[in-house]
């Protein structure tokens, strides 16, 4: 085969530009990005070996070498993984395949002319980071498959090269071809420096020549031969007893499964000797992730799995349940056999076991995280708490312990709380976790259903979370406690007195026949009731949905979901001691056919659907009215 000329595909031309052309000071993570994909190579042989041997032949002590050749200016890595057939290298390393690098690609550029350069490192850029450090690049490959090895062969810029070589083992070689400025990288410390910085724990040992410090003279005079040494740690870290490390560590490893890189707000280290043994240490994450979006339900999630030293899944899904995606890490038991499929992790006794526990674990950091630090968790919910939320509704042996750790803002305080500290701030006796559900704050706030809430100073749960909705369909108590919507029949948060009540009587038999024409005029068919309320600050009327059906938010998100939906009829209650009210009821008293209160109890019906977040049927009759009404103002 002869050299051939391939161009790059699109976006991998632009990220190159980008990281050729970058400022980035921290170009030495391109050493932990090589590493790790040596490593994952080696845990890709490993793996298959597992079923079969046969393509190891004597090369079955994996390792990835480093090394540094000062006359031909460049460093290598070198690794006896899985290797790459042709296909493989074209596939890889002439497109970046990763998701969500579209997007990378657009917030580089952004940050470029912003002059953040800290994006690049926040995205692991993987092979490409090469070419920060390199002026070309040789990958030297053959993969555990095929007998014939092949060079690729780029300078970043416009494509890559790729022709047959020779290669006597399996495996890949990366060969950077150093550029101007990077002659720090040729001196043996500083290499073994960002081993140890950036790669200690990768799990394969990392050789590299003995450090002969010798003068020249002496190296000639006696000549010895050099042999290579683990430079290294490779007892993995979740190994090691809590004492011995230093939290960076716990926090450099965090960088390397999570792909986030800022600090996590915790992580769970520890090993179980119980039914099964395992040991663990997982992350659970503070900011938001730019790279992996945790908001969809879809994407691969769950700790590593390694069994007996072997990485067998890299996102064990079986280990954690889908609300808790956020959480990344490691999972090591002895308890499994090496040679699982699959198929028999998906309902494996041994790995529900774990996963229970590890359920039990989380939620409890969680709650002592939250007390430890306050505002960090905040954040963090502020985050990830819509997914918490998915738990309350999956997991109903433990809604009440997920239910304890979520945050919620209140109509009258200003600092989120949870529903103990709501429930420690309500006066009355008779407990009852009041809350308000709508679209946004401004809309919830507007309600008048929150009137009698205020004038007695009862705070409210305001749930505005798309999930909040979903939630409250199974969750409707806490720790027995009932929640109740603010629009409930039977909210009275004050006693009426003798007088008050005698009053609401007269009222009412003065207000009945308006109300049933009222509850005629709209029709039979939208509205189950009409009646009156005092309590609804100066508002014209207020629409609720009757206890236990579903309201117009749930509605919405059925219809979204594809689901058809029953038509809910509404209650309307109308406020006697609002002025239009009053005024309605006059015309009423003069003429009961009068076409003005008709149009009236239309337009006013209309406003209550928007007011409490519904859609309109018809929204030019909505304006037509508005119009005729405004009309009259200009007269
Ligand atoms: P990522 O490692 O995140 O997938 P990279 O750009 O670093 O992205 O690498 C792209 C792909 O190239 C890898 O997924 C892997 O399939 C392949 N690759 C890179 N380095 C090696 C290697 N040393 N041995 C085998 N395959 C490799």
């Amino acid at each position: 085969m002869t050299k051939k000329q391939h161009n790059f595909a699109a976006e991998t031309g632009r990220i190159l530009e980008l990281l050729t052309h970058s400022i980035y000071s921290n170009k030495e993570i391109f050493l932990r990005e090589l590493i790790s994909n040596a490593s994952d190579a080696i845990d890709k042989a490993r793996l298959k070996a597992l079923t079969d041997t046969s393509f190891l032949g004597d090369d079955t002590n994996f390792e990835i070498k480093v090394e540094i050749d000062k006359e031909a200016k460049t460093l290598s890595i070198s690794d006896n993984g899985i290797g790459m057939t042709q296909e493989e290298m074209h596939e890889h390393l002439g497109t970046i395949a990763k998701s969500g690098t579209k997007e990378f690609v657009e917030k580089l550029e952004k940050a470029k002319e912003g002059g953040d350069h800290n994006l690049i490192g926040q995205f692991g850029v993987g092979f490409y980071s090469a070419f920060m450090v390199a002026e070309s690049v040789d990958v030297i490959s053959r993969s555990a498959l095929d007998t014939k090895a092949h060079k690729w062969t780029s300078d970043g810029k416009s494509g890559y090269q790729l022709e047959e070589t020779k290669k006597d083992s399996r495996g890949t070689q990366v060969i950077l071809h150093l550029s101007e400025g990077n002659h720090e990288l040729f001196e043996d410390w500083k290499v073994r420096e960002l081993i140890k910085k950036y790669s200690n724990y990768v799990g394969v040992p990392i050789m590299m020549l003995e450090n002969d410090t010798r003068s020249d003279e002496e190296k000639i005079k006696e000549p010895k031969e050099v042999t290579f040494e683990q430079v290294n740690e490779t007892k993995p870290i979740w190994k090691k007893s809590k004492t011995s490390i230093k939290q960076e560590e716990y926090k450099d490893f965090y960088q390397s499964v999570s792909m986030d890189f800022n600090a996590p707000l915790g992580h769970i280290h520890s090993s179980i000797e119980w039914n099964v043994s395992y040991s663990t240490l997982l992350y659970i994450p503070q900011e938001t992730n730019a790279f992996s979006d945790m908001r969809d339900p879809n994407k691969e999630y769950g700790p590593k799995l390694y069994v007996q030293n072997v990485l067998i899944l890299e996102h064990a899904k079986e280990l954690l349940p889908v609300w808790l995606r956020f959480v990344s890490g490691v999972v090591e038991t002895t308890d499994l056999p090496l040679n699982i499929s699959r198929e028999m992790l998906q309902s494996n006794k041994t790995l529900d076991t774990i996963k229970k526990s590890l359920v039990k674990k989380i939620v409890s950091e969680l709650k002592k995280l939250r007390v430890k630090d306050a505002e960090a968790y905040g954040k963090f919910f502020q985050n990830y708490g819509s997914i918490l939320k998915e738990g309350v509704y999956y997991e109903q042996e433990m809604k009440d312990d997920i239910a304890g750790i979520l945050e919620f803002d209140t109509l009258l305080g200003d600092k989120r709380v949870s529903l103990d500290e709501y429930l420690e701030s309500q006066a009355w006796d008779d407990k009852t976790i009041y809350y308000i559900s709508g679209k946004s704050r401004s809309e919830v706030l507007a309600s008048p259903y929150l009137a009698q809430f205020l004038e007695t100073k009862t705070d409210v749960l305001l749930l505005t979370d798309a999930i909040d909705e979903w939630m409250l369909g199974v969750f409707d108590e806490y720790k027995t406690i009932k929640l109740k919507s603010v629009t409930a029949n039977d909210v009275k948060l004050k006693e009426e007195t003798e007088e008050e009540k005698k009053k609401a009587e007269t009222t009412g038999k003065q207000f009945k026949d308006m109300l049933e024409l009222v509850k005629n005029t709209i029709g039979t068919d939208k509205i189950e009731k009409v009646e009156l309320n005092t309590n609804l600050w100066d508002a014209l009327w207020a629409l609720k949905t009757p206890d236990g059906a579903m309201n117009p938010q749930m509605e919405k998100m059925m219809k979204a979901m594809g689901q058809s939906v029953p038509e809910t009829k509404r209650i309307l209650e109308l406020n006697p001691n609002n002025k239009l009210v009053k005024a309605m009821k006059k015309e009423f008293k003069e003429d009961i056919k009068s076409k003005k209160l008709a149009d009236l109890t239309h337009y006013a019906y209309m406003q209550a659907i928007l007011l409490e977040g519904g859609e309109l049927e018809n929204i030019a009759d909505f304006v037509g009215m508005t119009n005729k009404f405004a009309g009259e103002y200009l007269k």
